[in-house]
């Protein structure tokens, strides 16, 4: 499950791991965020703040949760968090969701099992990066996620690598359905 949170637009030191955090994802990559430096550290306020800014605070949180498919203990539990300050467009989402889904198959399936939707509202980046992981293949004929959707005829059986698949979000469908 994946979802944008309203941020406060300002940094912080992050004392665990000694590193700036709170800057956006799309431009902070090129600068040592590491405060072990104060040049480094001059350099990203130059970056924020100067005339012509190349860096930005987050202004939303990406918050990706997982949650299990069963009628009790369902919630939603966070597995990873990161800012944007929303210049990002689907192929950058898209990296992101790939990295995700990759990390998530080495360290969380032996132990929690395997992803099997990717569900978020309707914001345009999220859909369009979804799109372009998600919607790249049919599964193969012999696979259960093939074997029970086959036969809806009509059904846009497009999915990603292991089968995974862009899981509605019911509340925005009706949404979309009640203002046309
Ligand atoms: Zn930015």
């Amino acid at each position: 499950m994946i979802d944008g949170v309203h941020l406060a637009q300002r940094a912080c030191w992050h004392r665990p791991t000694n590193q700036i955090i709170g800057l956006c994802r799309e431009h902070s990559e090129p600068f040592n965020l590491a405060m072990d430096d104060m040049d480094s550290v001059l350099k990203i306020v130059e970056a924020v703040h100067g005339d012509s800014p190349t860096c930005h605070y987050g202004r939303e949180a990406t918050v990706l949760a997982i949650g299990p498919y069963r009628e009790t203990h369902y919630h939603g539990v966070p597995i990873g968090q990161t800012q944007t300050c929303k210049s990002e467009k689907g192929p950058g989402f898209a990296a992101l969701l790939k990295m995700t889904l990759e990390e998530w198959k080495t360290h969380g399936e032996p132990h929690s099992g395997p992803i099997l939707t990717v569900s978020f509202d309707g914001d345009p980046v999220f859909r369009d990066g979804a799109f372009d992981v998600l919607m790249i293949r049919t599964p193969d004929k012999s696979s259960s996620l093939s074997l029970k959707l086959s036969g809806c005829q009509g059904l846009n059986l497009e999915c990603g690598e292991d089968d995974i698949v862009i899981g509605p979000d019911g509340k925005h469908i009706v949404k979309r359905a009640s203002i046309s």
